[in-house]
């Protein structure tokens, strides 16, 4: 089997190629760089601009048996919810999957294209203990993000690219992802690596800033359940309408923050300070993708965060 990674030099990208490397594959990854923190396993890595055609045609000049397009301009809410990087995310992302589409249009081949919990309306997020994120709910769209508005722009492009062309399209939409070999530190990581990061840091007996009052919920799914799940989609003999991917085990950030600070062994106290928030509650409906694909994460939040934080606290005291 041959496979192309697109934004195989990213965190669950970088990942893919591994998994799909143990599984035999012949793996082609695209990027604008290079893994951050490990030697890429691909057979062959592109260094390419995939909102250029001519980075797509030499992504895409050879033939695939499967297509994972991960590739796009994202980070956490200091990046996403700042709004000033609007116009980046969704120009960057919507040209990369415009290209992507065209090419693959005609080929046939299996397409794997990574949507987001933030596809949400946000006045089903607004209660922390009752977010609703049912599949069936993410129309009429308003989604609280422009990284959310390019998302649900991108899945329909997909999904009418399957319509009208005969492809074979495979939509999950993932919810925080995260584990080691993730952006930790300069402004795009994502919760769970900024509070381990923000632990790791500290002193004993020391404080670490929360944003907002620390109430606000959200699912957290380890990596290696996030490849099961996209595994078991693309194997999978339908396709399906888009689903979630992620845990349904919800947690405040100050649950969040405390189990971190538990795992570092460290007495640390919250010290909560005004950021970028984003919605109020979210968390994994996975209803449709345990009837669908028999899938349901494993790992729990704890065990995941002990290796991310174990491999986040060696970042930092390098
Ligand atoms: P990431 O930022 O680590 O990886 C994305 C990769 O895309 C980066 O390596 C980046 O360089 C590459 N890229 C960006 N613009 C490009 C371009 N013009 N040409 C070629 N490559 C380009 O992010 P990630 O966490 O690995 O996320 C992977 C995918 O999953 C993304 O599409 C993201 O939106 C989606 N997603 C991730 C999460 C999460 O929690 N990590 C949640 C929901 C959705």
């Amino acid at each position: 089997m041959k496979a192309l990674v697109c934004g195989a030099g990213g965190f669950i990208g970088s990942h893919l190629v591994e998994r799909l490397k143990q599984k035999g594959y012949w793996v082609r990854g695209v990027d604008l760089k290079y893994p951050a923190f490990s030697a890429t396993l691909a057979d062959d890595f592109m260094i390419r601009d995939l909102r250029d055609n001519r980075g797509c045609d030499a992504a895409l000049n050879k033939s695939f048996d499967e297509i994972y397009q991960l590739a796009a301009d994202m980070g956490g809410a200091g990046y996403v919810f700042t709004g000033d990087n609007d116009f980046n995310i969704m120009s960057n992302s919507s040209l990369i999957n415009i290209n992507i589409a065209n090419k693959v249009k005609n080929l046939g081949t299996k397409l794997f294209f990574s949507s987001s919990a933030c596809i949400y309306p946000e006045h089903n997020q607004d209660d922390p203990n009752n977010p609703d994120c049912r599949e069936s709910h993410a129309y009429p769209a308003e989604p609280d993000s422009e990284y959310g508005w390019e998302k649900i722009f991108s899945e329909r492009l997909y999904l009418s690219c399957q319509r009208n062309y005969g492809s074979d399209v495979r939509i999950a939409r993932f919810h925080n992802i995260f584990g080691p070999n993730g952006t930790w530190q300069g402004g795009k990581e994502k919760a769970p690596a900024a509070l381990c990061r923000k632990v790791a840091e500290a002193k004993d007996g020391g404080i670490i800033d929360i944003w907002g009052d620390g109430d606000q919920t959200r699912s957290f799914l380890y990596i290696d359940e996030c490849l099961d799940g996209i595994e078991r989609l693309m194997e999978h003999k339908d396709s399906f309408e888009p689903m979630n991917l992620g845990s349904d085990e919800m947690v405040t950030i100050n649950k969040l923050a405390e189990m971190i600070i538990g795992i570092s062994g460290k007495e640390l106290s919250l010290n909560h300070i005004s950021g970028p928030l984003g919605v109020r509650g979210r968390c994994s409906n996975n209803r449709l993708i345990q009837k669908n694909l028999d899938w349901q994460p494993n790992y729990s939040l704890y065990e995941g965060l002990e290796y991310t934080y174990k491999w986040i606290n060696k970042q930092v005291q390098k």
